[in-house]
């Protein structure tokens, strides 16, 4: 049974899960689609109502949610809490600003009167990944409901009763019954439902392959796609910089969640200045970090969350080092049941090693030593991936630099990567394409509809 919750800290078989017959997923898509003939009718007004009060149940429960998402997939607790607190977040911002981020536009022209209008454009699958359990598919719900679509959910098949929880935050928002339903599936039916003509468009945040595969299907029915994939961000930091802070910064950006963040900083490029200072206190910080249960508030390293992941890293790692990299701290498994991995410090790392050209989901930092701002540069667009970037420099004419020549979906100077209701949020080259957040979100699932009246 591939659906599953194991819980990753002891490694334990929880619950399984039944994957949906052939005649369960035909009901769901037609729900979807008779719900959506109705429901794209109704007012903000009532969609704001509905989504406030999806904010507030998560807001009243946020331990309950907390607590499954650490079960399922191994989050130490605080973050956890966090996650279900910026659900509710994104809940509200698009509750209060969906209305006028889709306004009509007036466009001056010979007619009349032309505008664009703003109409949903459907049921959108959101194919989602574990590691934000709750916080990727409400930053695609809120605004893909706002816009007057309906969601099917076909979320990671590690987190199950993540999926059900957030379809029942829905029902008991008050929500019509299929203008978001989760789909118990592998990704095997993810084809048959991207082919399917009542389905409009797809958004996939995950892995590489998974894109690829997601947007070629897609492609073929000719589907909109948005695509949140990997990343490998680069974490500058330049002689000016305030070092105390960015190391404290370059510690919490690779280790948050354990280090399974697509935006994580991952290459930490150290001008050659500072790199010694940079490395001593950096792998100081990296060895404090306190690993463990999850469930308690003080653990700042959980396991990963799955037996695969902490065999990828391991393996990742071990390739690296065998082609030359050097371990200043960490590099091995924990030896304590669930999938613990040390975290680790990785320096002088081969081009052509994982460590160098691959994401690496778990808790380990590639500390690369550099020359010149040019240098820092190249080495940082020096990657397939293009996603965020952080830039640590006090001089003006450097941050303009980083700013213009950082090939990436953000550029954050002075702090690390983050996402954050009101901002757009993703990547290019492959990291994906469109966005999610802010204004630029709410308007990929829609319709820009060209209105000329003579
Ligand atoms: P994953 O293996 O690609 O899985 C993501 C989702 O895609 C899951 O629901 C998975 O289903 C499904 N899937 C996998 N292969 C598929 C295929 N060939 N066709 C259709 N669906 C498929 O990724 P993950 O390990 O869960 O997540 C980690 C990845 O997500 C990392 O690369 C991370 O950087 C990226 N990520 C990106 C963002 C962003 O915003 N850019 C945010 C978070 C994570 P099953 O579980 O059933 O296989």
């Amino acid at each position: 049974m591939s659906l599953a919750t194991i819980n990753p800290t002891t490694g334990e078989t929880l619950q399984t899960f039944e994957e949906l017959s052939g005649q369960q997923l035909e009901q769901k898509l037609q729900r979807a689609a008779d719900t959506f003939r109705s429901y794209r009718k109704t007012s903000f007004a009532e969609r704001t109502e509905l989504l406030l009060r999806a904010a507030a149940i998560l807001e009243t429960d946020k331990q309950k949610y907390s607590r499954l998402m650490t079960l399922e997939m191994g989050k130490p607790i605080k973050g956890a809490v966090q996650e279900i607190e910026k659900c509710a977040l994104v809940c509200r911002y698009y509750a209060e600003n969906a209305e006028g981020h889709l306004a009509d536009q007036v466009i001056e022209t010979n007619a009349t009167r032309s505008f664009v209008r703003f109409q949903p454009l459907g049921p959108v699958l959101a194919v989602m990944p574990w590691n934000f359990p709750f916080w990727q598919v409400f930053r695609f719900a809120a605004p893909a409901l706002m816009a007057g679509n309906v969601g099917l959910l076909k979320h990671a098949s590690n987190v199950p009763q993540c999926a059900l929880a957030i379809e029942n935050i829905f029902q008991e928002a008050g929500f019509p019954n299929g203008a978001f339903q989760a789909l118990l599936m592998g990704s095997a039916l993810v084809e048959q439902i991207l082919n399917d003509p009542r389905v409009a468009a797809a958004t996939l945040t995950g892995s590489e392959p998974a894109g690829r595969s997601v947007a070629s299907i897609a492609g073929k029915q000719i589907k909109k796609t948005v695509l949140e994939l990997g990343g490998s961000d680069p974490f500058i930091v330049m002689p000016s910089a305030n070092l105390e802070e960015a190391i404290t910064q370059a510690v919490k950006a690779r280790t948050i969640n354990s280090g399974q963040s697509c935006i994580a900083a991952k290459r930490f490029i150290i001008a050659a200045k500072i790199y010694p200072e940079f490395e001593k206190r950096f792998v100081e910080q990296m060895q404090a970090l306190k690993i463990g249960d999850p469930m308690q508030e003080a653990t700042e390293i959980g396991p990963l969350a799955t037996e695969q992941i902490l065999k990828d890293v391991a393996d990742q790692v071990q390739t690296s080092v065998a082609a030359g990299a050097l371990v200043l701290t960490g590099g091995r498994k924990l030896q304590r049941a669930g999938n613990f991995y040390e975290p680790t410090v990785l320096t002088n790392i081969p081009a052509d090693s994982p460590a160098s050209c691959e994401e690496v989901f778990g808790p380990v930092a590639m500390l690369f030593r550099v020359d010149s701002i040019a240098q820092a540069i190249a080495l940082a667009n020096n990657t397939s991936f293009g996603l965020g970037a952080a830039a640590w420099t006090s001089d003006p004419a450097e941050q303009e630099r980083f700013i213009n020549e950082l090939e990436s979906g953000s550029v954050f100077i002075n702090g690390m990567v983050a996402s954050d209701p009101r901002l757009p949020f993703g990547g290019i080259k492959n990291s994906g394409y469109g966005r999610e957040l802010g204004e630029f979100g709410i308007r990929e699932f829609v319709n820009v509809k060209t209105v000329w009246i003579a």
